[in-house]
């Protein structure tokens, strides 16, 4: 708990700062609200894009029979993505329908 908080705080730090929170460069990207400045989204996007290429998850590098069928994540990051969703809709029940 005190470990999420603090690297919430540190991001929400750099975020507030406008530098990317990966490697703490500043650029009109991240200038312009985005929390990765252009060179760490474009590593990212390649990444992903091998990884989808590869039939793996982008998001934990596994394969299934999920990402072999052309999904984007596995089935463990499917289901904690249904999780965390589940988890959200749960806190924001009242203030949205
Ligand atoms: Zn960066
Ligand atoms: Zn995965």
């Amino acid at each position: 708990m005190a470990t999420a908080e603090y690297t919430k705080r540190f991001r929400d730090k750099r975020k507030a700062l406008n530098r990317c929170v990966l490697c703490g460069k500043q650029d009109e990207r991240t200038l312009s609200g985005y929390a990765l400045c252009n060179k760490c989204a474009e590593k990212q996007r390649q990444y992903k894009q091998k990884l989808k290429e590869q039939h793996r998850c982008t998001q934990c590098g596994e394969q299934d029979e999920r990402t072999l069928s052309g999904l984007c994540f596995c089935k463990f990051c499917t289901k904690k993505a249904k999780l965390l969703y589940r988890e959200r809709k749960y806190t924001d029940r009242g203030t949205e329908k």
